[in-house]
């Protein structure tokens, strides 16, 4: 994860440490660097230009430290800019009546019934009462999908023939209420694409349900494009946060920095592999020392 873009800032940092005083100019032209760095990362252009000023405002103005050196500073800085960057530490909204109801949305593809299963997992191991929901009724493939996962982390799946999504859901809310459970996740539909059809769909069984949470599902392999899926979900349904899944393959990251900054939608979960325990809670600055090495 991030290699490139760490071993590129590795270099201009160690680069850095070698000057003793900085000028102006010296910052000047390590923030082209680390500028270009981002940039080919992939990292939104507004991301990166926020980013860059607001290190060479602190850097220039920096007070003298006995403690670290003018590179040390500067490198401060831009850990401590790019942790603000990555957003806050977010949970789930696990508070009033339970059951809590966690509805996860996304594109077919981005790691959404894997996700829905690992959630399910660690709440358990957190000694919540989970039940998983196959809310999307018309593809059995899905449902089979979210069986097995189901199986694998011990949770039991709930689903239903002959109803549309929003009923299903209150149908599965109500026997988890009867039955003492305390968490439901609810796998949706995913579609190739954002459509109309969809987000309807989304917005009815939300209306019908209330979540506690609204979770997207993001890969985060797709690069920029993850920020207009982003959006694209943001503006129809109200999303609470974000899984960013497939971090552990080589996109070039500048997803996952922006995608906080540009959407204002808080990262809750990064998902790091395929087995069903490879699912973090969001740590900006467990981030950003991957990013930053
Ligand atoms: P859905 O169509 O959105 O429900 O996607 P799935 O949950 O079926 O996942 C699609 C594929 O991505 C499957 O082969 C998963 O094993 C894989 N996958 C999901 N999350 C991750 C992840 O974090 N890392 C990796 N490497 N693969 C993942």
């Amino acid at each position: 994860m991030f290699e490139t873009l760490s071993d590129r800032l590795n270099k201009i940092f160690d680069n850095l440490r070698r000057r003793g005083k900085l000028s102006e100019a010296d910052v000047d032209a390590v923030m082209r660097e680390v500028r270009l760095a981002l940039l080919e990362a992939d990292v939104h252009y507004s991301v990166v230009k926020d980013f860059v000023a607001r290190v060479r405002a602190r850097s220039i103005g920096a007070e003298v430290s006995k403690a670290l050196n003018p590179a040390q500073q500067v490198i401060k800085i831009v850990n401590e800019e790019m942790i603000g960057t990555l957003g806050e530490p977010a949970r789930l909204n696990l508070a009033g009546p339970k059951p809590w109801l966690v509805m996860i949305v996304g594109l077919q593809g981005s790691g959404k019934t894997t996700a829905a299963a690992k959630l399910a997992r660690l709440l358990r191991s957190q000694g919540e009462r989970v039940m998983l929901v196959a809310a999307d009724p018309y593809r059995p493939a899905a449902i089979k999908q979210l069986q097995t996962l189901g199986e694998r982390v011990g949770v039991p799946v709930f689903t239903e023939d002959g109803v549309n999504p929003p009923e299903l859901a209150a149908h599965a809310f109500d026997q988890a209420r009867k039955g003492g459970y305390t968490v439901v996740i609810l796998d949706t539909a995913g579609r190739s694409q954002l459509d109309d059809q969809l987000m309807d769909e989304l917005r009815s069984i939300s209306r019908k349900v209330t979540p506690t949470d609204t979770l997207l599902v993001i890969d985060s392999m797709i690069g920029q494009e993850a920020l207009h899926v982003a959006e694209g979900f943001r503006d129809t349904v109200s999303l609470t946060g974000l899984v960013l899944t497939k971090m552990d393959g080589d996109s070039r990251g500048g997803a996952a920095i922006s995608i906080r900054s540009v959407t204002g939608v808080p990262i809750k979960f990064l998902s790091t592999g395929e087995g069903v325990d490879a699912l973090e809670s969001y740590d900006p600055r467990r981030l950003a020392s991957r990013i930053l090495g």
